[in-house]
């Protein structure tokens, strides 16, 4: 591994970093990250995860991990992320929205400062040792996702992507561009996930296929990738994304004022 580069020493002891993509905007990816991330922090009572939230102009992971207005801080090792998970740190999180004054500010950035953010972010942040890192990205293909695959590709192996979608047509197809961005810059894909695959009636149990179904399973079959599973429509899941209770985020943690002082956006 060529790590010699602050991207590479930053991540040294990071085992694996996926990149959660989708053609489309709308269809769960963000959803979907913090639930991978969720997950894979509760596959071992060891399990330390990050997730990193490139999706620059729509930042919606603080949101969802109940971290909406939290502060990140700066120390001598770089910027803290913010815990999700109280004195455990097992659950970190990074974006851009910690950054701004208020949350409905917009970020309005040409490629070029997208880059330095993205760079500042993997290079910066006291990552510290992650058996996982989850990589939220914007929907589609675009200069988040050639930086960070420009940045992480030379510098770690363990590099992947999952790539999320809903069963229409419409976006379907969308996500094979996606798929079509992984080939043309050898970014090995885990697979795919059907996101909103038919609506499990709360009073009955019965299942509407409100968008159809098995779309993604097919197109996965199709061009050779795994087929990683479906996720269904789930009311309960909009209510706590909404309530910022995806992680019942108790005692979020930041670091003791003392070694504490603001974080500063790239100028
Ligand atoms: P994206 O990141 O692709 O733009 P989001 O993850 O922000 O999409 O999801 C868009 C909306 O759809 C959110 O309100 C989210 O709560 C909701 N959503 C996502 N997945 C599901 C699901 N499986 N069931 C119900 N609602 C969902």
């Amino acid at each position: 591994m060529a790590e010699d580069t602050p991207v590479g020493r930053r991540l040294r002891n990071v085992k694996n970093i996926i990149i959660v993509c989708s053609g489309k905007g709308g269809v769960g990816k963000s959803s979907v990250s913090t639930q991978l991330a969720l997950c894979l922090r509760a596959s071992s009572p060891t399990a330390r995860v990050a997730i990193l939230d490139v999706d620059l102009t729509g930042p919606s992971i603080p949101r969802m991990l109940g971290l909406d207005g939290h502060p990140v801080h700066q120390s001598s090792d770089g910027w803290v992320p913010v815990y999700a998970d109280g004195s455990e740190a097992r659950l970190a999180c990074m974006s851009v929205g910690f950054l701004l004054k208020r949350k409905e500010d917009s970020v309005v950035w040409r490629g070029p400062k997208k880059n330095a953010m993205i760079r500042q972010f993997l290079s910066d942040v006291r990552w510290g040792d992650l058996d996982y890192l989850v990589v939220d990205t914007p929907p589609g293909t675009s200069d988040e996702h050639l930086s960070l695959v420009e940045h992480l590709a030379p510098v770690h192996s363990r590099l992947s992507a999952v790539i999320v979608t809903t069963p229409q047509a419409v976006a379907l197809l969308d996500a094979l561009k996606c798929l079509s961005f992984t080939r043309a810059t050898s970014l090995p894909v885990l697979g795919v996930i059907e996101n909103m695959s038919g609506y499990v009636c709360p009073c009955c149990g019965e299942i509407s296929n409100v968008f159809s179904t098995g779309g993604g399973e097919e197109m996965a079959k199709q061009e050779g990738i795994p087929f990683l599973g479906s996720l269904p429509i789930d009311t309960e899941l909009v209510t706590l994304l909404d309530a910022s209770d995806a992680a019942n985020a108790e005692g979020v943690t930041s670091p003791s004022s003392g070694e504490a002082h603001s974080f500063r956006l790239l100028e």
